[in-house]
């Protein structure tokens, strides 16, 4: 089991007094997969009583054939995940179940604690018994330590309000179900409805594929509070906060037809298209996507710049994202039998290349190889975003700076190791007119730099910088 790290992304879904309970979450769960595809928990309860299926891998593996009599009732919770590498443990597989005084309760949590490290110091001082490593596990612990005679509202605000971060969560007793989100609202979470039952979910493309019908975002620094008496009740016990969502949803993280923070992704990543064309105009005869990240941009590109639109890269959809391969070696070979190029389309043709991110660096350098041999005239590649600079500790999982070829190199020295004929990223501003918000308004931690939590847990915030090789 390992104990020493903590990154994760996840997603979150659960439905609330629906007979189909278990069978919905895990549907919603499907369409959250890219969220997290290392690890997939399901519970569902009966009075009190919960029913659980875990397992490491993705949805499909595990719940294939799966009988859904074994997990009864009409609420559910779930949870895909995704960590570092040596975290593939089941024991981190969430939601995370505690017996308490209040009874029952479980836990789903998307994000990362910023003061983990100390607040699982001063818990294990006083006693408490961790069996996972996923920072959500504090949530259990400080809610064990509430009187059972307290209201489980009380209760949970007394608990979230001890803990730093990102997190959005979702906490299920015997007789009610609470969603909520921090106050600088990282991470999203929204609601919906199925008929009359509530649900919860990361991202509203879950809602579509169970025909459930949106119903609004839980706001920046709201718990949600939903009763089995279907009263939905709202506080907001964290104060007045700047909230600072993470724009990094819309440049990669979300689906393109998930609402996050109230935008449509694919528009926003179309958007980052065109105005990348405009802030880099270039004479080419093509514009190829990196699929299927940089499809969206790529057509915004195209749009702007009138550059014909190509698939000059064909993509498998048998293999997962290449960043979930936990080693360097296995991730080189995950690029290549996930990308081939078009030949008869590139041939002689000056290509511009575009994707919505270079992090390593290791996609990019193989695709550029691939087009060259494949008879690419010219390859400009064009990033729909700024240069990552800075890891995420809010939860996404970018590596650490070391390994972020931006922090380590000018960009005409990746341009020189890619070796393309340009390399352009889309500025800060041009980020933040995608989004039509003022420059600040989202965490851009890593673009930038700018912190909006300070971080307490594990990694410094002034970490030296490794060489990049
Ligand atoms: P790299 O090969 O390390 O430069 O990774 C760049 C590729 O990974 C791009 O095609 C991105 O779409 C994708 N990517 C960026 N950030 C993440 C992340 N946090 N998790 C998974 N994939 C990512």
């Amino acid at each position: 089991m390992a104990f020493d790290k903590f990154k994760e992304e996840c997603g979150l879904m659960a439905i609330y007094r629906h007979k189909e309970a278990s069978n919905l979450c895990h549907l919603g769960l499907h369409a959250q997969q890219h969220r997290g595809q290392e690890g997939v928990g399901v519970i569902s309860q009966v009075d009190g009583k919960f029913h659980a299926h875990k397992g490491i891998g993705l949805v499909s593996d595990n719940f294939a054939d799966f009988d859904f009599k074994k997990l009864p009732g009409d609420v559910a919770l779930g949870h895909v995940r995704y960590s570092t590498a040596g975290d593939q443990d089941i024991v981190n597989v969430q939601p995370l179940v505690s017996e308490l005084s209040f009874g029952n309760v479980a836990v789903a949590h998307n994000g990362n604690l910023t003061n983990f490290d100390e607040m699982k110091e001063v818990l294990k001082k006083e006693g408490a018994i961790f069996s996972s490593n996923a920072d959500s596990e504090i949530v259990l612990h400080l809610l064990s330590k509430e009187p059972a005679s307290s209201p489980p509202i009380e209760a949970l605000i007394s608990a979230v309000t001890k803990i730093e971060g990102a997190f959005s969560l979702i906490v299920l007793f015997k007789d009610r179900i609470f969603a909520l989100r921090d106050k600088h609202g990282f991470r999203p979470l929204s609601i919906g409805k199925i008929g009359d039952s509530y649900v919860f979910a990361s991202e509203t493309c879950a809602f579509g594929i169970l025909g459930a019908k949106f119903i609004r975002d839980i706001k920046p620094g709201e718990i949600v509070e939903l009763t089995d008496e279907g009263e939905l009740k709202s506080y907001f016990p964290f104060g007045n906060n700047k909230s600072t969502p993470c724009i990094f949803e819309h440049v990669y993280f979300a689906r393109p037809n998930s609402k996050i923070f109230g935008r449509q992704v694919y528009k926003t990543r179309l958007q980052m298209g065109r105005e990348l064309a405009k802030e880099n105009p270039v004479e080419a005869d093509l514009v190829v996507p990196v699929p299927d990240s940089g499809v969206p941009a790529a057509l915004g590109y195209s749009q702007e710049s009138g550059i014909e639109f190509q698939l000059g890269l064909i993509r498998s959809h048998y293999v997962g994202r290449t960043f979930i391969e936990p080693k360097q070696s296995i991730r080189d070979f995950g690029v290549k039998i996930k990308h081939s190029p078009n030949d008869e389309i590139i041939e002689g043709k000056r290509l511009v290349l575009i994707d919505d991110s270079i992090v390593r660096g290791t996609t990019s350098k193989k695709l550029i190889n691939m087009l060259k041999k494949a008879g690419a005239k010219e390859v400009h590649l064009m990033i729909s975003s700024p240069p990552i600079t800075d890891p995420c500790y809010y939860g996404i999982d970018t590596p650490e700076k070391s390994q972020l070829i931006a922090a380590n190199k000018s960009i005409e020295e990746i341009r020189e190791y890619l070796e393309v004929d340009s390399l352009t990223y889309l500025s800060v501003e041009g980020l933040y007119k995608s989004v039509e918000s003022d420059v600040g308004s989202y965490c851009d931690a890593c673009f930038t730099g700018n912190r909006p939590v300070k971080i307490k847990s594990g990694k410094k915030d002034s970490e030296q910088l490794g060489m990049f090789s």
